[in-house]
This record gives structure tokens, sequence and C-alpha cells, in this order.
């Protein structure tokens, strides 16, 4: 997978994220930070996300497709993250 398709799928993330309106106030959320965990060897995304409107936190978790070949293109794609 390359950078370019990792980025598509995390657009689509971001996607998921702008349709879901805060529990509290019906706002939108904004994603305040994401990265990837490796949880058993699978690789995840966690997105920290806020509420626009009440400041309310929710943390969106997506199971990733991305197959890491090595630990060098995780890196380097955290990098790219950042
Ligand atoms: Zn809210």
């Amino acid at each position: 997978m390359t950078i370019r398709e990792m980025m598509k799928y995390i657009e689509s993330e971001y996607q998921i994220i702008n349709s879901t309106p805060c529990e509290i106030c019906g706002g939108n959320f904004i994603a305040d930070s994401i990265g990837i965990n490796i949880v058993n060897s699978f690789p995840f995304d966690v997105c920290h996300c806020i509420c626009e409107d009440c400041g309310h936190k929710k943390t969106f978790k997506f199971s990733s497709p991305f197959v890491f070949s090595d630990e060098e293109n995780l890196n380097a794609f955290k990098r790219d993250m950042n």
C-alpha cells in the first residue's frame, strides 16, 4: 500500500468523524490527533476528536487495512503523519 493510498484511507476516516454528531450538543467533531496503534501485530487507528461547539471529547477507533511490510514502512508513515 502506498502513502497515497493510506492518505485516501485516512480521508475516509475523517469523513466518518465529520458525519458523526456530538452526542452532547449535536455539533461537529474535529480531529485533534490521529495515531496508528499496533495491537497483537494488527494495526489500527486511534483518532482523538473534540467537539468544536462544546469541547466534548470522543475517541474514534478504526481497524486498519494497512499492511506494513516492515517496521521501516510504519516509521516512515508515522513521520509523514507528524
Ligand atoms: Zn458538542
